[in-house]
């Protein structure tokens, strides 16, 4: 097995000129577990070097996404997300309320794209699933 490459060597094989202030941008995104925006990853990069500004950490992570090597998604919260292109895709639950980002994969889902995408004529390539939910009510809550 080998070991997958990291954000800073994928940028580095596409040819990305690599300064300090995005290798440690790029280090933030890869140890975000969550789905942060773009001011949160600045305060997260700020917190390891201070010089950092908001709008380097703009122009990076926009960057890196044309590159293809981060996704961009849209909560309708009206911040736009950022992750690392996942090894294993998968879709997301928005709890409106909290705000807070659940990742699901449903095999029965994908399977049902791709009849819904072949009943159309087309073969699917790629997909994108929001559900925007409120938690339920528990009587233990
Ligand atoms: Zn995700």
């Amino acid at each position: 097995m080998t070991k997958p490459l990291t954000l800073e060597e994928q940028c580095a094989h596409k040819g990305m000129r690599m300064t300090d202030q995005r290798r440690t941008i790029a280090q933030v995104i890869e140890q975000s577990p969550d789905h942060p925006d773009v001011e949160e990853l600045y305060r997260r990069a700020a917190a390891i070097d201070q010089r950092i500004s908001l709008s380097t950490v703009y122009r990076t992570v926009n960057l890196f996404e044309e590159a293809g090597l981060v996704t961009k998604h849209d909560f309708k919260d009206g911040r736009a997300r950022f992750e690392l292109i996942p090894d294993e895709h998968h879709d997301h639950l928005i709890d409106i309320r909290s705000g807070k980002v659940i990742e699901f994969r449903n095999e029965e889902i994908e399977a049902i794209q791709e009849v819904i995408a072949k009943r159309l004529g087309y073969r699917l390539v790629d997909h994108r699933l929001e559900l925007y939910a409120v938690p339920l009510k528990t009587e233990d809550k």
